[in-house]
């Protein structure tokens, strides 16, 4: 048996070690109780225990915030391990190890082979701002932001690899949804082009959903959280679409921009499931996207979206080497950094797709949690490095 269950003392049936003994107890104190259970339907399991036992094996001293209340966000994150006995983080937590398992189950059931990479790496994928240097043995290192070269490479190797692993990102501004490290959720596929990952990613969510509306509904109760198994696939619009829809709305975006905060924002509005923007402009994505053939200003690059927020972004990949060096130059890196990716592309690199999610993204929006610190145990942001 697990859960909470209501003890109470009788003054005059319980002895006066154990009265005493309840009084010196504050909220969150740890004690053994042995005694005897009675019916007691008003009670939250329809029971109550009578203890005969006490055994105080630690006392607490006053809590900083109130359990059952509302505290600010950044108060219970200062105190995040108490924070995480409440019952809403309780469950938050539990949803993500269940969903976890889910993409985890999922992905092998599809045939992945999970891989690790290295977090300590020598140069930039994912353009050079967002990184973390570190000083490595003397020399210039950095925390990996993102696995794409490596299981580029391991692709070559076993087809279809994953990865569930930390990624850091030097993150300039304190937003909702921005953390400094995340779990990233990648997979990456030989002989395949984006739309094929595009429908393992839909069903990925599919999947996840069904299992926690069946695994989790206490934990949904708890969050007041009512969740709908989408339907496939999902909507598909195109970067030119969003643009027009935007301007319908009165915002203009130059042709080759990312998204900004306020266009997303208002896209959030029109779109409140999950959907996904295909056919970027190559300029606003990473070097490694496969620019059209027929029109290489457009890439195979999509992003899964989930109302405003991006959940995942993906796309066919550059798989020869001529291509890759010159996408590279025109990033403004160095295809010297990269010798040791580059030769890979000598050995024979199949063609091949992949996608990122951000697991921290997608719990926000199983949760509904507006804040991504909510879904991690200990945020690390540009402002906090404790706890
Ligand atoms: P955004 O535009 O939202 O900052 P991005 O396009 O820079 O994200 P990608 O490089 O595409 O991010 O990373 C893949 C996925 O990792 C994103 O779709 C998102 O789910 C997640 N992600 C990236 N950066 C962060 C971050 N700083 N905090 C939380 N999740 C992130
Ligand atoms: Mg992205």
């Amino acid at each position: 048996m697990k859960g909470t269950v209501q003890i109470t003392v009788p003054c005059g049936v319980v002895s006066k070690t154990i009265l005493e003994g309840i009084g010196r107890l504050q909220r969150e104190s740890v004690i053994g109780i042995r005694g005897t259970i009675k019916k007691m339907p008003k009670a939250p399991r329809g029971v109550e225990i009578i203890p005969e036992e006490l055994r105080i094996l630690n006392i607490a001293k006053p809590l900083p915030f109130e359990m059952r209340g509302r505290a600010r966000l950044d108060i219970r994150l200062d105190e995040r391990t108490l924070d995480l006995r409440r019952p809403e983080s309780r469950a938050i937590f539990r949803i993500r190890h269940a969903t976890l398992n889910a993409i985890r189950s999922f992905l092998l059931k599809e045939g992945y082979m999970e891989i690790q990479t290295p977090k300590i790496i020598a140069s930039a994928t994912e353009g050079g701002a967002a990184l973390f240097p570190i000083i490595y043995y003397g020399r210039e290192a950095f925390l990996a932001q993102s696995p794409q070269l490596y299981k580029e490479q391991l692709a070559s190797v076993y087809e279809k690899v994953f990865e569930i692993g930390p990624v850091f990102r030097a993150e300039e501004f304190h937003t909702t949804r921005h953390l400094c490290e995340i779990t990233s959720v990648d997979i990456e596929e030989a002989f395949v082009k984006a739309e094929d990952v595009m429908r393992v990613l839909e069903s990925m969510i599919a999947f996840v959903i069904e299992i926690i509306k069946t695994k989790c509904d206490y934990e949904l109760l708890i969050l007041k959280r009512r969740l709908e198994i989408p339907r496939l696939p999902f909507p598909r619009f195109t970067y030119d679409d969003i643009l027009e829809e935007l301007r319908r709305e009165d915002i203009h975006i130059t042709w080759g921009e990312d998204l900004p905060t306020p266009a997303l924002r208002k896209l959030g509005r029109l779109h409140k499931d999950y959907y996904f923007i295909t056919d970027w402009p190559t300029q606003s994505k990473p070097f490694y996207m496969l620019p059209r053939g027929d029109n290489p200003r457009i890439c195979d690059a999509f992003d899964l979206m989930h109302g405003w927020i991006e959940i995942a972004s993906g796309g066919t990949r550059i798989h020869t080497r001529k291509l890759l060096e010159k996408r590279i130059k025109e990033q403004g890196l160095t295809p010297e950094s990269f010798t040791f990716h580059l030769k890979v592309f000598d050995y024979g690199m199949p063609p091949h797709a992949g996608w990122g999610l951000g697991l921290e993204r997608l719990l926000m929006a199983l949760t509904g949690k507006k804040n991504i610190r909510e879904v991690i145990f200990f945020p690390r942001d540009p402002r906090r490095l404790k706890p």
